[in-house]
């Protein structure tokens, strides 16, 4: 007879294949939205933005409450023009690019409002507008 072969196999058992799957991807709504200037995943919001006055080691850059779809490098201290912080390189989980960093320690009292906060590279993103495909 033949055995019925459906429910031999477990699903989930055996994970040989390691088939690498993608990086889970954030899509975030809202009127603008700003991308990886490399591969256009979504970044940031408009409202995530705290300023837009901030300085990288591009040119311009914003200051922001929240950033997604990135992964973080390695903690360093860095001493930046306001002082010496704790920061760690952020970087696109897409295209791995390196966008901005996040400041996780500022030494300095007048700077301890940016910790946990991110600066992002003008020159790393791009603003994509999404208010036409509102219906
Ligand atoms: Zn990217």
């Amino acid at each position: 007879m033949v055995a019925n072969n459906n429910s031999s196999r477990k699903q989930g058992v055996d994970k040989d294949d390691e088939t690498p799957s993608p990086p889970h991807q954030v899509y975030l709504n809202g009127d603008q939205v700003y991308t990886c200037s490399g591969c256009h995943t979504h970044l940031a919001k408009n409202d995530d933005i705290i300023s837009k006055g901030f300085q990288g080691r591009h040119g311009r850059a914003y200051l922001l409450k929240a950033v997604h779809n990135i992964s973080l490098g390695p903690k360093e201290d860095r001493v930046l023009m306001t002082g010496l912080h704790s920061v760690a390189d952020i970087n696109c989980i897409i295209c791995q690019s390196v966008v901005g960093w996040i400041y996780i320690y500022a030494f300095e009292d007048s700077q301890k409002y940016k910790e946990g906060k991110y600066i992002v590279e003008k020159a790393k993103i791009s603003k994509e507008n999404f208010w036409v495909q509102r219906m």
